[in-house]
């Protein structure tokens, strides 16, 4: 076959192997003989780092599994003003709190930093005003804890633009060409990503078009559908259960009916089966184009459907990490005493539990544990 972008023809040494959900967002299968390095290398890549960028929050929030690179930390605000860095592993502040008190015949600082190697910065930085400063001395004397953001966290989430209307539509036809359908024959998405025509798809929020939907799970998933009879190529796809587009590919259709798919389940980078209810007349389309389709309460549920579960699975996975911590500070400290004090050992645990039950509490979970 010929790249579908540039029509030079495919050889082994200029195929891509281009991803039919970008990886970025934790899509783990590729297509050989669709595009050209060259044509992936410009476009390609374009469509999908804004797709990418657009949908990077959400691949940090569900610690998606990719075959290659790593997602980028994001800033983000709290509810209660906030700034902090997140990236799958860890949520950080985004700048150390310094606070400086002059007294009489002194400069006292007082340095909350995200860790020992930031505090080391902070205080050798100091040193530079202050010569008398000891260092080594004043980091001795550091203390650890845990701090938890006092605010929630604000996720804003937009959608949309012209190349990632070009990413949605390269997914699909993606799709066609790994399973032997010639995509040039879409003259819909032919027009859309040459010549920057009318999006050939639209949002859609109506009936669950997943047949057998997994709970819970914010799937990747594209289903793509030729139907002999009324001539028409359609696809699906959905980005995390939550972002789902229909897109008609072709209404000039005349081969014979077939229907593919592809589904991930992104936090575990494996592949699913779900099948899809797929069928829409011209005026059905038309309909999608025009957001007739854009019930609000299915894309409030959407939403919900897979991040409290989320939600839910990453304070468990905390608590299990504050007990786990806690456990081992215990053991540092009561390591070989031969008699331990019971008051002090209750006082130690209460204190190596109380920011999280403090968390607890300021967050309004304190009941539900
Ligand atoms: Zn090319």
């Amino acid at each position: 076959m010929d790249c579908y972008l540039c029509s030079e023809p495919m050889t082994p040494q200029n195929d891509s192997g281009e991803h039919i959900i970008p990886n970025s967002i934790g899509g783990m299968r590729e297509v050989k003989g669709f595009i050209c390095r060259a044509c992936n290398g410009k476009a390609g890549e374009a469509w999908d780092a804004d797709l990418a960028k657009q949908l990077n929050k959400l691949a940090l929030f569900f610690r998606v599994v990719r075959d290659r690179g790593e997602n980028r930390a994001e800033v983000i605000e709290t509810s209660a003003g906030e700034k902090l860095i997140y990236t799958k592993s860890s949520l950080k502040f985004f700048a150390p709190v310094i606070k400086k008190e002059v007294r009489e015949d002194s400069v006292h600082f007082q340095i909350s930093a995200n860790d020992m190697n930031q505090a080391r910065q902070i205080a050798t930085g100091l040193k530079r005003s202050y010569p008398t400063l000891d260092v080594e001395k004043t980091l001795a004397s550091a203390t650890t804890q845990t701090k938890y953001p006092d605010g929630y966290f604000n996720f804003e989430f937009s959608f949309g633009g012209l190349s990632v209307g070009k990413s949605f539509v390269k997914t699909a036809l993606a799709l066609l060409s790994v399973n032997g359908i010639n995509p040039k024959i879409c003259e819909r998405a032919n027009a859309y990503i040459f010549n920057d025509g009318e999006p050939c798809f639209g949002y859609y929020y109506h009936h669950d078009l997943l047949i057998n939907r997994p709970v819970g799970v914010p799937v990747h998933c594209i289903c793509v559908k030729g139907n002999k009879a009324e001539r028409t190529v359609q696809a699906y796809l959905e980005y995390f259960g939550v972002v789902r587009i229909v897109i008609s590919l072709s209404a000039n259709y005349e081969g014979d009916d077939f229907k593919h798919s592809y589904a991930i389940d992104p936090t575990k980078g494996q592949e699913i089966t779900v099948d899809f209810d797929l069928e829409f007349d011209e005026s059905g389309v038309k309909q999608i184009y025009e957001y007739q389709f854009y019930d609000s309460q299915v894309v409030s549920d959407a939403w919900h459907t897979v991040i409290r579960p989320e939600i839910q699975r990453q304070q468990e996975q905390h608590l299990e990490e504050v007990l786990g911590k806690s456990r081992e500070a215990m053991e540092r400290r009561f390591a070989g005493s031969d008699h331990i004090d019971l008051e002090e050992f209750i006082a130690a645990y209460v204190d190596s539990l109380t920011p999280y039950i403090r968390h607890l509490a300021d967050s309004g979970r304190m009941r539900d544990k």
